[in-house]
Parts: structure tokens; sequence; C-alpha cells
């Protein structure tokens, strides 16, 4: 069953800076003072009347009284702007959990994640969860000195014999995934902008994968 969504209030409790204009954002819950959520999901910040934007939860459900967001800032819309400007102690409003970009924890098919620039947040919170020897593949395109969470993801991959981990300019996202191992019997999971997102979608129809294996979460 979904997890309902609900409107949320919570306080900023810290901020840290990931790269050049990357920065994650805690936030700890005062209403309600705990969120149930899969990982994958995300918030719904209002800006005015029907006008969101959306934030992907980086942090494990298994802390739901604190969240973690991360965000490109970069573009530098109406919310790159209040996400460059929240400080701790800062009021927060916000709508969650919302999204399907999650894994189903009977579903034990090979894993293939594509990440493309911030498009790493919700599989960071997937990787997360998942067990050490569970099979799984990341190409992760981003952009010189902007990739965050490559650390931890190298200390997986170190620790972790089953997960392939390919850090790859954002460039060579569309190729990189020409060039792993597919399972066609697989799942994968696409996040990032549209056209990597169409681009990669129709590299794993050729490879064999069937289109509802292919879930993707588009950013922009
Ligand atoms: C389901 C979902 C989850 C999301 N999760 C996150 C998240 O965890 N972190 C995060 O930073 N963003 C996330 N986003 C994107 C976020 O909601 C905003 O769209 C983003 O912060 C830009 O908003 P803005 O108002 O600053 O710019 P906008 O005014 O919305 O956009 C300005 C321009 O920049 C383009 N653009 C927007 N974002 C990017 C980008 N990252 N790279 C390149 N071009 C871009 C837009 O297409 C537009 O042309 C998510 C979006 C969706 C739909």
């Amino acid at each position: 069953m979904p997890i309902p969504p609900r409107d949320c209030r919570a306080r900023v409790s810290a901020v840290r800076t990931l790269a050049r204009d990357v920065l994650e954002v805690d936030l700890d819950l005062v209403e309600p003072p705990a969120l149930a959520f899969e990982a994958g999901q995300w918030i719904s910040v209002p800006f005015g009347e029907r006008r969101v934007r959306a934030y992907t939860i980086a942090s494990s459900p298994r802390s739901a009284s604190r969240l973690t967001l991360c965000a490109d800032v970069a573009p530098e819309g109406i919310g790159s702007r209040w996400f460059r400007g929240l400080a701790p102690g800062a009021d927060v409003r916000f709508k969650g959990p919302l999204g399907g970009f999650v894994l189903a924890p009977q579903d034990t098919r090979r894993l293939l994640f594509v990440a493309e620039e911030i498009g790493i947040v919700p599989i960071r919170a997937i990787l997360l969860e998942l067990p050490i020897g569970r099979p799984a593949v990341l190409v992760y395109g981003a952009s010189e000195g902007r990739r965050p969470y490559d650390d931890e993801l190298r200390a997986r991959a170190r620790g972790d014999a089953a997960f392939a981990y390919h850090a790859v300019s954002e460039r060579d996202v569309v190729e990189a995934v020409r060039a792993v191992p597919i399972d066609a019997g697989g799942v994968a999971y696409v996040a990032g902008g549209e056209a990597t997102i169409k681009e990669v979608r129709e590299v794993l129809r050729g490879r064999g994968l069937d289109r509802k294996a292919i879930k993707w979460e588009r950013f922009w």
C-alpha cells in the first residue's frame, strides 16, 4: 500500500556544500515528528498557486525524523534560490512522500541504475537500503568536480563485489550504458534530464529490456 502524502513542517538543522552548486540540507520534522517514506520518493515544496518544486529525499527511510535533501542550485530558478537561502533554523513546509521511483521489496531482478548529474539522489537513497551482495550496476554521469556521493559509492564498490560502479562524464552516459553488461530479465532505474532518459531508454530497449522494466524519474 502506498504511503499517503501529507502536509509537513520541518526545521533546517544543517546545510552542507557537497560540490560546486550542490547543497545538502537536513530537515528535522516538526509535524508530523516522523515521516514514513520509501527510498526514492520525493517531497513537494509549494511556491504559491499551482507552483511547486520537487526534491528527492536523499537519506534512508530508517531516519524518519530527519530527512536530507540534496539539490543542484545551478538552474537559479525559484526552487534553486529557495534552496540556496535555507539556513539552520529555517521553517520549511512541504507535502510528501510522493512518487513511485522505488524498489519493490519482492523484486529480485538484476539492477541497473543510471544517473545523470543530480539524478543520483533517488538512486543514492535506494542504494542505502540495498543489501550488500545484491547484484547491481550504476552508471553515474556527472560534470567535472560535481559528483555528489562519489566517495560513498566508490567505498561501496570496494566493499561489495556485486556492485559495479561506472563514474563517467555527463557526456558519456549513453555510451556507458551501451557498454555495461545487461541482463534482459533485469530492471533499470534511470534519473536525470529528459533527453538523456529518452536515449538511455532506447538503448536499453535495443538491448532487450522490456519497456515496463525501465523505470525513470525526470528531474528536468
Ligand atoms: C520527481 C522529481 C524529483 C526531483 N528531485 C530533485 C532533487 O533531489 N534535487 C534537485 O536538485 N532537483 C530535483 N528535482 C528538480 C527540482 O524540482 C527543480 O526543478 C530544480 O531544482 C530546478 O528548479 P528551479 O526553480 O531552480 O529552476 P526552473 O525554473 O524550474 O528551471 C530552470 C531551467 O533549468 C532546467 N533545469 C532544472 N533543473 C536542472 C538540472 N538539475 N540540470 C540542468 N537543467 C536543469 C529547467 O529545465 C529549466 O530550463 C526533481 C524534480 C522532480 C520532477
